[in-house]
């Protein structure tokens, strides 16, 4: 494990974290759904541009999940048909359904 691995917030392991347009995912999940719902800021941590949509993936270093802009556009679809979780609140939206659960 390197520091590559490890949240740029709060420095624990990555395993789920939030992906958008911008393809940044060095932030954990729980610190993503934090930084949204509680300071309303659904800007990137990172690169500090806005992300009205975000998905919540496992973490697998180059591996993890990126989003074309199309894809990115069709969560909203997805979710609509069940394919995805979804929580309006922070604009998130799941491809595991365990996780879902956990951030709920
Ligand atoms: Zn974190
Ligand atoms: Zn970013």
């Amino acid at each position: 494990m390197n520091v590559d691995d490890c949240c740029a917030v709060c420095a624990e392991p990555l395993e789920w974290t939030g992906v958008s347009i911008c393809g940044h995912k060095e932030t954990c999940s729980k610190c993503v759904a934090r930084w949204r719902f509680v300071l309303k800021d659904t800007r990137c941590m990172v690169c500090k541009t806005e992300q009205p949509r975000i998905l919540f993936t496992r973490f697998m270093g180059d591996f993890t999940t990126r989003l074309t802009a199309e894809q990115y556009d069709d969560l909203k679809r997805r979710a609509d048909n069940g394919e995805v979780n979804y929580i309006a609140a922070i604009e998130g939206y799941f491809n595991d359904p365990n996780h879902y659960q956990q951030i709920k």
